[in-house]
């Protein structure tokens, strides 16, 4: 799988709600998505910055990198008050970095790859992770928070 790069205008275009249950071509996207996250050393990957413009997201944070989690059709549900800066980075804008601000922690509702809903509050870098790929879903890059980015380094 290619990764989409920004200035790509498709990575600021409206993604869908995926339809359930999954077909078994979405199976094998998922799969292409996580190696596509490996391959690339990312630690998540949105479905449009692999050209489906879908709401799905794939996230590893995990140090082994033998634990990816598969997100479909989230939604956050609940934001910490509290916020923390970061610097990110993206696979989609190679060699930027961004200072961002985002809330502490969030609460996701999804449904995973068997077809179940789930609820979870992350924190930390998974935390930081769920809400850079939901702003890939609306087409939001971690760069549009700093003008910083626009220096390569
Ligand atoms: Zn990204």
């Amino acid at each position: 799988m290619q990764i989409v790069k920004q200035p790509d205008i498709f990575l600021r275009e409206p993604t869908s709600e995926v339809k359930l249950p999954l077909s078994p071509e979405d199976q094998v996207i998922i799969d292409q998505m996580v190696d596509t996250m490996y391959k690339n050393n990312g630690i998540g990957l949105a479905a449009n910055q692999v050209g489906y413009a879908r709401r799905m997201f794939v996230m590893d944070t995990s140090t082994d990198r033998n634990s990816p989690k598969i997100f479909i059709n989230p939604v956050i549900e609940k934001k910490a008050k509290e916020k923390l800066t970061e610097e990110e980075g993206c696979l989609s804008c190679p060699n930027q970095f961004a200072d961002v601000r985002r809330p502490m922690y969030v609460g996701l509702k999804w449904i995973c790859r068997h077809g179940k809903e789930q609820y979870k509050t992350f924190y930390h870098l998974p935390a930081r992770v769920v809400q850079h790929e939901m702003d890939h879903l609306e087409g939001r890059l971690c760069i549009d928070y700093d003008k910083k980015s626009n220096n390569s380094r």
